[in-house]
This record gives C-alpha cells, structure tokens and sequence, in this order.
C-alpha cells in the first residue's frame, strides 16, 4: 500500500502543477519548522522590468567620459544577453525597446541576438557579469560587484542608488574604464496574493525571506503578517550557508527559483522551485512548480501531510 500512496500522492500533485522530482518529500515536508521564501522570482514577479536608466550629471560636456543614457542601456544589454538572471532579461528587453522606439539604427529584423554579436571575456558573477562591448571590459550588476572590478560610483550615481532603494526597485550600476557610467533601476513587482500565500505558509510555521537585496526592496517584507525574520544583503553564494545555519533550528524548506538559487535549495531539507516550463531546474529540487504559482507552495506542504498520513 505504500508505494501506491506514494504513487497516487505523486500523480495528485502533478494534476496541481506540482512535479515531485524527490519521494522523500512526502516525509519530510510534514516535518518543515521553517519557510525560506527567496524575494526575487518567489514573493515578486519573475519578470522584471526597467523603470529608467540614469547617466552621470556631472556637467562634463566630454561624451567619451559621460555617454548617452541609450550607450548605458546597449552596453549593459550586451553583457546581460548572456546571464539568465531575471535583471537581465529586464536590460536586454528594454535595450531592444529603445531600439525599437529610436529606430534609427537600421535595426535589422533578422539580427535578433544582436546583443550577442560583439561579446567577449563574458564572466557570470553572484551579484553580477562582465563583458566585453566595443573593446570595453564592461562590468553590471550590483554596486558591490562593480566596486569590486575597480570601478569608482560618483555622489551623483550613488544618490540614484539610494533614491532606487528608497523606492523598493534594484538599481543596476553600469560601467567600463574604472567608473560607473550610469545606473539602470529595475522594478521588481511583488506577485499578486504574495500575503495570503505567506500567511497561509505562515501557520504552523516560521516563515523567513531571503534576499541580496537590501534597502526598501528587502525592507517591504518586514512587519508583514506572517513573516518573522527578513534576510537581507546575502549574496547568492551564501544563502546555502544561511540555510544551513537555519537548520540548526528545525527543519527547513528552501522557495527558489531552481537556477540561482540551485545551491540553497539543495541545502534545505526541502526544496522546492518555482518555475515557468522552459527552465525546470529539477536537479536541485525536491519539488518544481511547474505553474510559477506561489500558492501552490502551501498546497505542497498540505498534500505531503495527506500522503504521509496513508504511508505510514
Ligand atoms: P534575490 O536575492 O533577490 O533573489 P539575487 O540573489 O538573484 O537576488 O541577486 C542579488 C543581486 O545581485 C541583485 O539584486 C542584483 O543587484 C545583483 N545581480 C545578480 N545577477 C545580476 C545580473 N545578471 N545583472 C545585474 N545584477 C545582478
Ligand atoms: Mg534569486
């Protein structure tokens, strides 16, 4: 009887958009203390978009040193046109819109990987890529990341920065030659019923926020009912340690987006990725949701408690 509990648990959660990559899942998910829910691509939209894009105002007339807000966008998106993150889909898109909407760049509609075509010595960092675009050694991602490749972010950039955070959007700092040449803020949408899917998660267990973000874009997820710790600032490569640490504790379940956050999922007792088809990270996870339906989260925990119920 038990193999058939666990193969009718298994088709049940697959008729809810639930795939069961790991049978342990039925035992364990039962058990979970504490919820990590990752912030981006989990509590917010996978999609991201760009709001603006900023350059430096420094008053220097000098192009070479202060380029054009669509110079920032199209090096940026050159790079990011390599990286999976969903930043990057957000740079690439609204490169191609400006385009798009400018057309004056014989914009060839065959070339559709244009942002491909020149690039070079591309690096994919935790908080960031490198790249190579009109003989530049172009640097994006978070201003730490940038800081890091020796690039200097002026009083002008870094108070964009701040203003982005303030506003609970990611800002994104571009740059090449040792400085930030502008600042490209990236809206990051909560998902719609993100409360009630937390709440619910939330009974019978801690609920805890994962983010390398900080700032109001962490921030927003504080004094939320439900939610009871908010980390904020962890580097991707780190959050498999928090999660680790977090299981001193209790047992815990990790929420991610099965390509990031691959190490912290496969660091949890649980692990359980969201996702939209095309990308199904199933290595990591114990779980995918095939539906990118946060709700379905509760709905796992739920129908592992009725399967372990008829297991046992
Ligand atoms: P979260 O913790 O919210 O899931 P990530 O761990 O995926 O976010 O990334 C943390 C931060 O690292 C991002 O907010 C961004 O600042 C930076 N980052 C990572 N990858 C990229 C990229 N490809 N382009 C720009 N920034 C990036
Ligand atoms: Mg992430």
């Amino acid at each position: 009887a038990t193999p058939l509990a666990i193969a009718s648990g298994v088709q049940t959660a697959a008729g809810r958009g639930i795939v069961v990559a790991a049978e342990t899942i039925f035992e364990d998910a039962p058990d979970v203390d504490i919820v990590v829910l990752d912030k981006t691509g989990t509590l917010t939209e996978g999609a991201m978009s760009v709001e603006s894009v900023h350059v430096e105002a420094d008053g220097s007339a000098d192009s070479r040193v202060v380029p054009d807000e669509r110079t920032v966008l199209r090096r940026a998106a050159a790079v990011e046109a390599l990286s999976e993150h969903p930043i990057a889909a957000a740079v690439v898109d609204a490169a191609r819109e400006c385009e798009a909407i400018d057309g004056d760049d014989e914009a060839d509609p065959q070339d559709d990987d244009e942002h491909t075509a020149d690039i070079d010595g591309f690096e994919r960092h935790a908080r960031g890529v490198v790249g190579l675009v009109d003989g530049e050694r172009v640097v994006v991602g978070h201003p730490d990341h940038c800081r890091d490749r020796g690039l200097s972010i002026s009083p002008s950039l870094e108070s964009r920065l701040s203003a982005a955070r303030a506003a609970g959007d990611v800002p994104v700092v571009v740059g090449w030659d040792g400085r930030a040449r502008g600042v490209i803020v990236v809206g990051d949408a909560t998902r719609e019923r993100w409360r009630e899917a937390v709440e619910t998660l939330s009974d019978g267990r801690e609920v805890v926020v994962l983010t390398g973000d900080e700032g109001a874009a962490a921030d927003r997820f504080r004094d939320v009912d439900g939610v009871s710790e908010v980390f904020a600032g962890v580097p991707p490569e780190a959050k498999a340690e928090t999660v680790r640490r977090l299981r001193t504790r209790g047992t815990v379940a990790m929420v991610g987006d099965g390509s990031n956050d691959a190490p912290a999922l496969a660091a949890a007792d649980v692990g359980i990725a969201l996702g939209s088809g095309t990308e199904l990270a199933t290595d990591a996870a114990d779980a995918v949701i095939v539906g990118d339906d946060l709700e379905a989260v509760a709905e796992t925990f739920a129908l592992a408690a009725g399967t372990h119920r008829r297991i046992r």
